[in-house]
């Protein structure tokens, strides 16, 4: 997509996003370097999550509490689980989501993705939103698609992570290059995982749709 074309669509939307009040958020992510999801991204997820009327979501990596609350805020009834270890993130989660009033739809879990199974594994959802730290992510999946119901969605954001993941060759720092790798293999990885069917979206940084066999 040409930096024009998402410009263009981004403005588009600006008319519906002000009315949208969560979406003041994103204005103190931005000043603040705290990365949360992309417009764009985020009308293809809340979309899938009207096409497939999604009403259970586990989503790893909460931020600000910024994603939770617009999934939860498509229609009454959805109940969002997030996972969070920061703890300046997750002061900050809490005051956002009690601010915008979304305490009976979220349930926020407090710690590290790979070790609050507790939390996590006491109920089935119908989408699972990976999108912590990337080089972990076949590792959540691993974790926690087999919690996801037969038909259900499994979305990783970030996959073509600013542009790095198809051009490997312009990153210098040694941390980002692995990181970036392992990005890579989780994509090769993914496109062939046996019993789910998988698409990325080239749209901002990159999603990935996948679909659990039923
Ligand atoms: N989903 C949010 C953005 C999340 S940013 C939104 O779009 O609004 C990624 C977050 O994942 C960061 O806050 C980071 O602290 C958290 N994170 C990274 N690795 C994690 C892990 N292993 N367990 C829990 N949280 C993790
Ligand atoms: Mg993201």
């Amino acid at each position: 997509m040409s930096e024009k074309d998402l410009n263009y669509l981004v403005n588009l939307h600006q008319v519906l996003k002000e009315n949208d009040i969560i979406e003041q958020l994103r204005e103190y992510a931005e000043a603040h370097q705290v990365p949360i999801v992309h417009p764009l991204t985020l009308d293809m997820i809340k979309q899938l999550i009207r096409m497939k009327d999604v009403r259970s979501v586990l989503e790893i990596g909460t931020a600000i509490g910024y994603s939770s609350m617009q999934f939860a805020s498509v229609k009454s009834g959805i109940h969002v689980t997030t996972v969070e270890r920061n703890p300046d993130m997750i002061q900050r989660a809490k005051e956002n989501i009690q601010h915008y009033r979304y305490e009976d739809n979220i349930t926020l879990v407090e710690g590290d993705a790979s070790e609050r199974h507790d939390a996590i594994f006491n109920q089935t959802y119908d989408m699972l939103f990976i999108d912590a730290a990337k080089a972990q992510s076949k590792r959540f999946f691993e974790m926690y698609a087999p919690l996801v119901k037969p038909g259900g969605l499994i979305l990783t954001d970030n996959v073509l992570y600013h542009g790095f993941v198809a051009d490997i060759d312009v990153v210098r720092s040694r941390n980002v290059k692995q990181m970036v790798k392992k990005v890579q293999k989780y994509n090769e990885w993914l496109i062939q995982l046996e019993g789910y069917h998988t698409n990325f979206l080239d749209i901002e940084d990159g999603l990935a749709i996948t679909i659990k066999g039923e």
